[in-house]
């Protein structure tokens, strides 16, 4: 009887298809003891003709006809202090954020203060790359969204967007934090690899952007790839992940890399997360074939 109340529940959800906090954009994860946040900024349809060299027959094998989503997020963490409240003042509680999205509507900082992080309790935003839909949340006019906070980014990708190719967009989102930018040199995967904060290391995933980053979350033995572009199309980019996009900088190097981080996080059982990758954003990876396959965390079976 029991089970059977269960499953009736369970088909009410699925019937509803959609939980209180997907209608939110908001999804919840823990690693260890760090509370990892899902930030949906923005969803739309998506459209597979950014994709570089996808003929239409595999296009057809991958993409449902009645299209799909591309969407836009960030991902909050609260590191707990030693009191062991996230975020609680003086006891090197922290609240990092992971990439600062377009910053349109304001709609992350609502999702941010949703739960219970106000824009100055944010001590460090970690930049996976400088392009306006990672970089635009860092300020509104000028003004630092996040007043105390740290900018984490690789000093490759600060030095080509604000110095070889300046992209005058990144210029300006991180002119109000010019005293508190900390540049780092991630090492590459299977590299000898350094935190950057406790719990949070930088690995290069270069290709998107010239500096592009990926960090690894890690407490008390779990573990969570943000791999920030690593892609922007998961129906195709998981089992051919050989397809680039022309958002792309240098779409060899980035096909490299995403077979490279995708083999790396099923091997090692890591899951992993992505700021174009649809709601829950998060999930594992599974060798599938010759490419892999994408498990989202909330999916029911
Ligand atoms: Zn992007």
């Amino acid at each position: 009887m029991k089970g059977k109340i269960f499953a009736g529940l369970l088909l009410g959800t699925m019937a509803v298809g959609i939980t209180t906090q997907e209608r939110e954009g908001i999804y919840s994860y823990k690693v260890g003891q760090f509370e990892v946040f899902m930030l949906v900024e923005g969803q739309r349809q998506g459209s597979a003709g950014i994709l570089v060299g996808a003929d239409e027959a595999l296009l057809k094998r991958y993409i449902p006809a009645e299209g799909f989503f591309h969407t836009a997020n960030a991902f909050l963490i609260k590191v707990p202090g030693s009191s062991g409240s996230p975020g609680s003042s003086g006891s090197l509680g922290r609240n990092i954020l992971v990439d600062a999205g377009t910053g349109a509507g304001g709609v992350l900082l609502e999702k941010i203060k949703k739960l219970r992080v106000e824009p100055d309790q944010v001590d460090a935003v970690l930049i996976t790359h400088l392009h306006g839909d990672h970089f635009g949340g860092l300020h509104k006019d000028g003004q630092a969204n996040f007043p105390k906070a740290k900018i984490y980014l690789s000093s490759r990708e600060l030095e080509y967007f604000t110095k070889t190719n300046i992209n005058q967009g990144a210029v300006a989102a991180l002119a109000p934090y010019s005293t508190r930018i900390e540049t780092f040199n991630p090492a590459e995967l299977g590299g000898r690899l350094t935190e950057l904060l406790p719990g949070i290391t930088p690995i290069a995933a270069y290709g998107h952007t010239p500096g592009h980053t990926v960090f690894l979350v890690e407490n008390s033995g779990a573990k969570l790839i943000i791999w920030g572009d690593l892609m922007h199309i998961a129906l195709v980019q998981f089992p051919v992940p050989e397809i680039s996009a022309t958002y792309d900088m240098d779409a060899g190097a980035s096909a490299v890399m995403r077979r490279q981080f995708m083999d790396y996080a099923a091997k090692n059982k890591i899951p992993v997360g992505g700021m174009h990758i649809v709601y829950p954003g998060l999930g594992t990876v599974e060798i599938d074939g010759e490419g892999f396959r994408f498990v989202p965390k909330n999916k029911l079976f």
